[in-house]
Order: structure tokens, then sequence, then C-alpha cells
């Protein structure tokens, strides 16, 4: 595959942006070849500028969920650039959005719109924090919830990548309040509670962990969770600004029978446009500026082309509900994944739930983020460069998820999984 004009524009890139990109693990390091720089896409597939053409797994990190260029998400998004793009005062469509999102969560009683995850999640501390009075959250080791301070500690995703679990500018006054435990490990976090007693003002953790590669919870590691947070009065954050209206259409709190007390959203509510939220129960909602006393703003929060790009989105998968197909695709391509494993005495792993996926190159259960520190990197990156020579674009890292929308079709599946019976045969 030649990738000449992409090679080129990443070269020149790389003098004026940091690492030629504007988000660390577009930049394919670590892995065998340079990223294509893509100048358009249709459905679930892209298109480079040396005009390759590629299965879509990526979905530009979880938001296309319809696919690109869903011409509904377009015609809302037309309208409202004929009415204005922002106004910087409220609007309809924000009032629309919080009510589709909110009827969606018991949790839910109020929600505020930011512009990106990042946002939500370092708001959501915030506001854990100015509610309970309290100094210390808890994070788990893998789990990625944005690049705030606070946050970007053992924190997946692009970070894990990149080698650089903990960054330096990142105050050490600043994440000695920020406490790690293990991902299905409640003992890590009952020895946090302990030796922390009555000063932990949140859990914040992806129930359904997509930054070190697809994780799912085991053994009510949930419900235990929220039974630490009750008995301690701490406030319980489930980040799914990826998992959200992924793993499934409400949430890990239904999948799970556990009731978060607040919930970060991004990525599928912004339909491909820059967006983030954060909500929960009431009582603690009003605590937020101009109720309550803790600040938090957004020039561009609740901006009308954002809005109505993951209203027409959520509003269409609410009528859809394409989940039970979202999941047969990929259970589909789970057991074509066995069926080639099997042919050449492998057993690598594939998590998956709803329309998210990881393939790990790991022989054993993968649903620890040491099980995954546990993989054949090296694998990884010849998969990946194998894959993507055969027009599959597949994330850059054994650390992330992968995606199906709606327009993913079963000739695109055989492609897929034919790639992966083809690179096993040739190891
Ligand atoms: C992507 C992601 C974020 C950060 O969202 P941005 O919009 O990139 O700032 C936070 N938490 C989780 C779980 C994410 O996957």
């Amino acid at each position: 595959m030649i990738r000449q004009e992409s090679e080129k524009l990443f070269s020149q890139s790389q003098k004026c942006i940091p690492g030629g990109v504007n988000s660390p693990v577009r930049s394919f390091r670590g892995m065998k070849i340079s990223p294509p720089f893509i100048k358009s896409a249709n459905g679930c597939h892209i298109v480079d500028e040396d005009n390759n053409e590629y299965i879509d797994y990526v979905l530009s990190w979880g938001p296309m969920i319809l696919g690109h260029g869903d011409q509904d998400v377009k015609n809302a998004i037309q309208s409202q650039l004929d009415s204005g793009t922002s106004f910087g005062a409220p609007t309809r469509l924000e009032l629309q959005l919080a009510n589709e999102i909110i009827s969606v969560y018991d949790s839910m009683d109020m929600i505020r719109m930011v512009s990106s995850g990042t946002e939500a999640t370092m708001s959501a501390i915030r506001l854990a924090r100015g509610y309970t009075g309290k100094e210390k959250i808890i994070k788990f080791n893998g789990c990625y919830h944005g690049h705030g301070d606070c946050l970007l500690v053992e924190a997946g995703s692009g970070a894990l990548t990149h080698g650089e679990p903990n960054s330096p500018g990142v105050l050490p006054d600043i994440v000695k309040h920020t406490l790690v435990a293990e991902y299905n490990d409640i003992a890590t976090v009952e020895a946090l509670f302990n030796s922390n007693k009555g000063n932990i003002a949140a859990i914040i953790i992806e129930p359904i962990p997509g930054n070190m590669g697809l994780l799912l919870p085991k053994d009510d590691f949930l419900k235990k969770l929220r039974q630490l947070c009750d008995q301690n009065a701490s406030v319980l954050i489930f980040d799914e600004v990826m998992s959200g209206y992924r793993a499934s259409f409400d949430g890990a709190e239904k999948l799970f029978g556990v009731e978060p007390d607040l919930i970060t959203l991004g990525k599928v509510i912004g339909g491909g446009l820059p967006v983030g939220a954060y909500g929960g129960k009431e009582k603690i909602m009003k605590q937020i500026s101009p109720l309550g006393p803790v600040y938090q703003a957004g020039t561009l929060s609740g901006n009308p082309l954002a809005m109505t790009a993951g209203l027409t989105t959520l509003q269409k998968i609410k009528k859809l509900q394409p989940y039970a197909d979202l999941s047969n695709s990929v259970q589909e391509m789970s057991k074509e994944i066995k069926k080639a494993n099997q042919k050449f005495g492998k057993n690598y792993q594939f998590n998956h739930i709803g329309s998210m996926f990881t393939l790990f190159f790991n022989e054993s259960e993968v649903y620890k983020k040491s099980h995954v520190d546990n993989c054949d990197f090296d694998l990884f990156a010849q998969y990946f460069a194998f894959t993507m020579e055969r027009g599959i674009y597949i994330a850059p890292s054994q650390y992330e998820a992968g995606f199906v929308s709606v327009c993913h079709t079963s000739q695109d599946l055989e492609k897929t999984a034919k790639s992966y019976y083809d690179f096993l045969q040739q190891l």
C-alpha cells in the first residue's frame, strides 16, 4: 500500500505540531508504520490522502456509532449552521439533549454540558470534593479520564502507550491526593478506604474500561464499590465517556445493577462534534454554580452545532436500538477469531461487550491491568501493520478498544476476520 502523500504530510506536520499530531496516540508510535492522513470518511470507511480506503474500527475513538456522514446528523448540522453557530446564551437544543440523556439514566436528575470528556471528569471531581468536603480520590490503574492534572496518574491509553504513566508538570502536591487501586481487585480499594478514613471524596472509574483495552467487571466489583462509597459517604463516579451508548443504550448502571452518584459522558453524545457532560443526583448537582458554590463554566459549552449533532445521534439510536445487531456483529467476529485460533493452536483473547471489543495477544483471560501488560506487544505491532496493509484500520495500541457502527456489514466483518486468519497463518 502506497502512503507517500501521508508520509509527506506527516513529516511536514512534525515540524510545526509536536509529534505531528494533536493527540499523542495518533502518531502511531511503537507501530511499524506512520499514520495515514485522512481526507474523508463515509459509513464505516475512511479514505487517506493517497486514496487508500480502510474499514474503520476506530470511529473517531468511539463517537461515530451511526457511521461517518450520517445523513440525519448532516442535515441537523446544516440546518443549525444556517441559524447560527454559537450564541453564548441558552438554547432549546441544550434542554432537549439534557432531557434525552436524563431520561436514560435512573441515577441522573440533572446534567451540565461541557466541551470534552476531560472537562467532564475534572468538573465531576471538583464537584465531588466540593460536595463532600473531602480531599482524596481513588482511581484505577489503567483507567483514563482525560488529561486533567489530578487524574493523570497511572492513566492508561495514550499515557501507557507512550510510556509516561505519570506526566512531568503534574505537581506532586496535586497527585498526592489521587490514590490508585487495581481494577477488579476490591481488596486494593478497601485498603485505601482504611488508610484514609473519612477523607475519600470520590471513586472515579470506567465501569467498563476501554483505555487499557476493553475489560469487564467481575464478581460484583461495581456493587462492592457502591457499598464502600455508601459506608464512607463518598461519591461514586462512573466515567462512561467511552462506554456510554457504546456498551449498551442505558449504561453500566442497568447492565450491572449499580447506580452511581455521578456519570460523565462524551464521545457518542456529541455525534462527532466536541462534547462532554456530567450529570447525577440533584442534591449533588445543585452544588454547581450558579445554584451552588462549586464553579464551572465554558464559553462554547452547549454549543448549538454540537448539541444538534448529539441530539440527532441519540434520537436516532433510541429509535433504531441497534445494540442487538451491533453486539451480534462483534459476536460474529469473536466466533471467527476463535475458529482461527483453533486452527493455528492459539488462544488469543477477544473481549467484547455491545459495540466494543479488544483483541489481546495474550493466551489467558484478560480482566486486570497486569493481564494487559502481559500481552505480546511486538506481535500486536506486527498484526497492526499486517491488517492496515489489507485496508483495515484498528487503533494503533494494544491498550485501546475497537468499535463497530451500524454501517459495518457482514462483508466488512468477514474481511476483518479473514485478515486475522491470514495473519496467524503466516506467523
Ligand atoms: C476519551 C475519554 C475521556 C476524555 O475525553 P476527551 O474528550 O478526549 O477529553 C475521558 N474518559 C474516558 C473514559 C474516555 O474514554
